[in-house]
């Protein structure tokens, strides 16, 4: 069956790396037998100046009809006085609610070629290939009561609720306990169940799915804690499964172990396997429209919208290899740039990938 493809470039370096990203769907499609309709929608900034929202509701339509979104970035200094309700970046959560994609992965891998862009020595990085599960609908950043008052102390207060309840975190477990067991088989759950209710709930479900995956080895630790090993030794992990605001911090720390923002791919995923798949980076204001974005952390959420939507993981190690190609051939962007490197533009690398295809 033909899968539905909605590419949502957005602003800033967005429709750059988009369209390289679109060549290599557009090689895969023509070379190697993927069957897919590709479809444009505008967000963000974009929509905003043509129709007035961030997120107009034909690219809505078109986002609940699509099999995966292939999203850019949005944002930029141009829209910095719309109000906070219509700012580009509501464009992405409302996206983000309306589809109901409560499973954010972020695979932080270091490709060796790359090792000298990480702040950490090398012997502690090279290598690394880790996932971070992360809960994105729920927790603390919706729960509710929340709000801000006048206390009965006449003090200005706040507050918010971290709440889950059982079938949310089943749900966030199971989709991560699936993905420890299509890598290296082992899932480590972040926590604070030593101070937190709703962590020991958290805790207590996590071990009682473990049951339907014997074959999983599951692991608990506190957020503190993994914090302090990420940075220490990135390395003893696999699959890390944890919370909205934990896996909002804890990811962003694994993003840097790797050095790379132009690197790093994302996906957010619905129950029913359908996905959006953005870079990790933001709208690079600074360097859009200047062809020297670094299109790889893009290209490579194809590769995971081939693996996790499109069932074509076949695809999706080819997407990956020609990556590593590319960098051992000595092609970089300027983000990842050393002395021994050429620079190369946005348009170069995406063409390397499509004839390494
Ligand atoms: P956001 O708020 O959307 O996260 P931000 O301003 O915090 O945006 P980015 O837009 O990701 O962060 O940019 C951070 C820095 O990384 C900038 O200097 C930008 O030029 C650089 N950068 C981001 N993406 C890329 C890329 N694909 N290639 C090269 N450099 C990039
Ligand atoms: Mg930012």
């Amino acid at each position: 069956m033909t899968a539905r493809i909605l590419v949502m470039p957005g602003d800033g370096v967005g429709p750059e790396i988009c369209r390289e990203a679109v060549r290599v769907l557009e090689a895969l499609a023509s070379d190697h037998g993927l069957d897919i309709e590709l479809e444009e929608a505008l967000v963000g900034g974009a929509a905003i100046d043509a129709e007035g929202v961030p997120l107009p509701e034909s690219s809505l339509t078109a986002a609940r009809a699509a099999d995966a979104i292939l999203f850019g970035s949005i944002g930029g200094p141009k829209w910095d006085d719309q109000p906070r309700d219509n700012r580009p970046e509501s464009g992405l959560l409302r996206l983000r609610s309306e589809l109901g994609l409560f499973a954010n992965l972020r695979p932080a891998i270091l490709y060796p070629q790359l090792a000298h862009v990480s702040a950490l020595k090398r012997d502690i990085v090279s290598g690394l290939d880790i996932m971070i599960v992360r809960e994105l609908t729920g927790g603390i950043y919706f729960g509710k009561p929340a709000g801000r008052h006048m206390n009965a102390n006449g003090k200005r207060e706040a507050f918010n609720t971290m709440r889950y309840d059982e079938d949310e975190i089943r749900r966030i477990g199971r989709a991560a306990f699936d993905i420890a067991r299509a890598r290296g088989g082992r899932l480590c759950s972040v926590d604070k169940a030593n101070v937190l209710d709703v962590s020991q709930l958290w805790r207590d479900v996590m071990t009682e799915l473990h049951a339907e995956y014997e074959d999983i080895e599951l692991t608990h630790m506190y957020v503190d804690n993994a914090a302090m090993q990420l940075v220490r030794a990135p390395k003893q992990f696999d699959t890390l499964v944890t919370g909205n605001l934990f896996g909002d911090v804890l990811s962003d720390a694994a993003a840097m172990l790797t050095g790379s923002i132009g690197m790093l791919p994302s996906a957010s995923m619905d129950t029913n396997g359908k996905g959006l798949y953005e870079p990790v980076h933001g709208s690079a204001p600074d360097i859009a429209g200047q062809g020297v974005a670094n299109p790889l952390a893009t290209i490579l959420s194809v590769a995971m919208m081939l693996r996790y939507t499109l069932d074509r993981g076949d695809l999706a190690d080819k997407v990956e290899n020609a990556v590593g190609y590319a960098l051992d051939r000595g092609l970089r962007t300027r983000d990842i740039m050393d002395d021994e490197t050429q620079m190369a533009s946005t348009q170069e690398i995406g063409g390397a990938i499509v004839d390494m295809l």
